[in-house]
Order: C-alpha cells, then sequence, then structure tokens
C-alpha cells in the first residue's frame, strides 16, 4: 500500500440484520489513513447499510468496528463524538430548509463542537470560496439547484473537519449535467489527501478517484482490487456481470 499505513477504521466480520433478514453477512474491510475506497455492486446488495453502520446510525448484531483502535460497538458508545470524527453525505442533502447556507454550515461547529464564531465562518467561507460557492452564502436551500446544494452539503460535513467522510451515492439525485461539479469537489479532496469512503455508480469517477475498489454482492465482499484491475479483469463473475450490465 503506497498510502499512510495508519488504520483509521477496523470493520471486523459485521453481521446486520432488518426483522431478521440479514443484510451484511460477515463484511471484513480497513480503511487507511488518506485511502479512497469505491464500494460498488448492485442495488440492495447492503451498500447503504453498511456506510450507516460506520457512523451508528444503524446497529449491527455482531462483529466490530474499530476507530483508531478503539471499538464502536461498546455499550454506552458515545455516536455523537463518533460522527464528528466520521461524517457522511446522503443522496438527499438533508440541509435544514428553514437555515441559510452559512447557518446550516455552521451548526455542528457552534452548537455540537462550540467553536468560536469568528473561526468557524472563516473555515466555512474558505470551503465556499473552494466549491464555488460563497456568493450563495445567504442563500436557502429551495434557491439552489441540486448541484449547489449537494456541494453545500459536503461543505457542512467538511467544516466539522472529519477524518473520514462517507458518500452515499451523493451525485444519484442530480441532472446529468451537476455531477460533474460535485464529482470534481469529491476528486479534489482525494487529491488533498481525506480518507474517504464513497459509494457511487459513477463507473469512470469511481476508476479515477479510488484507491481501492470493493465489489459488493448480497451482504458480501466478493471482491477488493485496484480499480484498473477491477475494471480490466473482474475477479468475480459477479462483477463480471455487473461491470457488463453497465456497459463500462
Ligand atoms: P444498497 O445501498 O446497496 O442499495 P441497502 O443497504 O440500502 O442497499 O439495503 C440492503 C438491504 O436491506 C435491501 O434488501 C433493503 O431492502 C434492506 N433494508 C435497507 N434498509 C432497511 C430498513 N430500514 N428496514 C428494512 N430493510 C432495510
Ligand atoms: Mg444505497
Amino acid at each position: 500500500m503506497d498510502k499512510d499505513s495508519t488504520v483509521l477504521l477496523e470493520i471486523q466480520d459485521i453481521h446486520k440484520e432488518y426483522d431478521k433478514k440479514e443484510v451484511l453477512k460477515g463484511v471484513s474491510l480497513d480503511l487507511h489513513k488518506g485511502e479512497v475506497l469505491v464500494v460498488l455492486g448492485p442495488s440492495g446488495c447492503g451498500k447503504s447499510t453498511l456506510l450507516r453502520c460506520l457512523n451508528g446510525l444503524e446497529k449491527i448484531q455482531s462483529g466490530d468496528i474499530k476507530f483508531k483502535n478503539e471499538s464502536l460497538t461498546q455499550k454506552n458508545m458515545d455516536w455523537k463524538d463518533i460522527r464528528l470524527k466520521i461524517g457522511m453525505v446522503f443522496q438527499n442533502y438533508e440541509l435544514f430548509p428553514h437555515m441559510s447556507v452559512i447557518e446550516n454550515i455552521l451548526l455542528g461547529p457552534l452548537k455540537v463542537q462550540k467553536r468560536e464564531k469568528a473561526e468557524a465562518l472563516a473555515q466555512a467561507e474558505e470551503l465556499l470560496t473552494r466549491v464555488g460557492l460563497l456568493d450563495r452564502k445567504d442563500s436557502y436551500p429551495r434557491q439552489l439547484s441540486g448541484g449547489q446544494k449537494q456541494r453545500i452539503a459536503i461543505v457542512r460535513a467538511l467544516c466539522m473537519n472529519p477524518e473520514i467522510i462517507l458518500f452515499d451515492e451523493v451525485t444519484a439525485s442530480l441532472d446529468p449535467e451537476v455531477v460533474r461539479e460535485v464529482l470534481d469537489v469529491i476528486l479534489g479532496l482525494a487529491k488533498q489527501g481525506m480518507t474517504m469512503v464513497i459509494v457511487t455508480h459513477e463507473m469512470g469517477f469511481a476508476h479515477s478517484v479510488a484507491d481501492r475498489i470493493v465489489f459488493m454482492d448480497e451482504g458480501t465482499i466478493c471482491e477488493t482490487s485496484k480499480p484498473d484491475e477491477f475494471f480490466k479483469n473482474p475477479k468475480t463473475e459477479r462483477a463480471q456481470h455487473f461491470l457488463n450490465i453497465l456497459q463500462y
């Protein structure tokens, strides 16, 4: 591995069921500092569930998740604290409609992290500049395009200074012409060394951004490969089939 060898997240044989239906059937995975992991797989295979388990939005039935060697499955786990370190961006932005862009972004830094307003504001404005949206800081979500809302949602996650960011199909509900502007922001983060787990259906993007591709099907990881290897020569029949259907 040419990235930092520090392991930030260790996922060990996790099992997750909903109403007795097992949707994660023993998933194990390591995430290294600075690594970009892209999770691919057919709809319903458990990708979102996996990400949601990583920041405590879902409870696992067995197995363990460790963040910097600390188990996240212990009793009395403070998930609020972990979510500051493991941020997540969703398909549907989840911005508060009654709050302006800057209020949405500063909510976590001021209310949860209790930071100084001037300092947090300076960071928020710098991040907004980076994604080309500083002039929209007083707009409300309804006044923004989907691509703009999603870039704001990414800024909101970044403004908490997380150590890892999880992206769950963040371009899936965007119009095709604005998908690129969001993907470019994520590519920029990858270049800066942000540690990320990305679920996406954008194969070209997956190929270019990933350090490793994790292919899932029916609640298990079928293969983990370098992107060139995965896209040119997938090891499993299921991955071949998946790529054939997408004609990538
Ligand atoms: P993916 O993100 O890969 O499309 P999901 O993780 O969303 O897959 O879903 C995996 C499986 O778990 C699917 O069969 C889905 O129907 C089921 N599932 C997801 N969330 C819930 C839930 N809250 N309650 C019951 N079943 C769920
Ligand atoms: Mg999903």
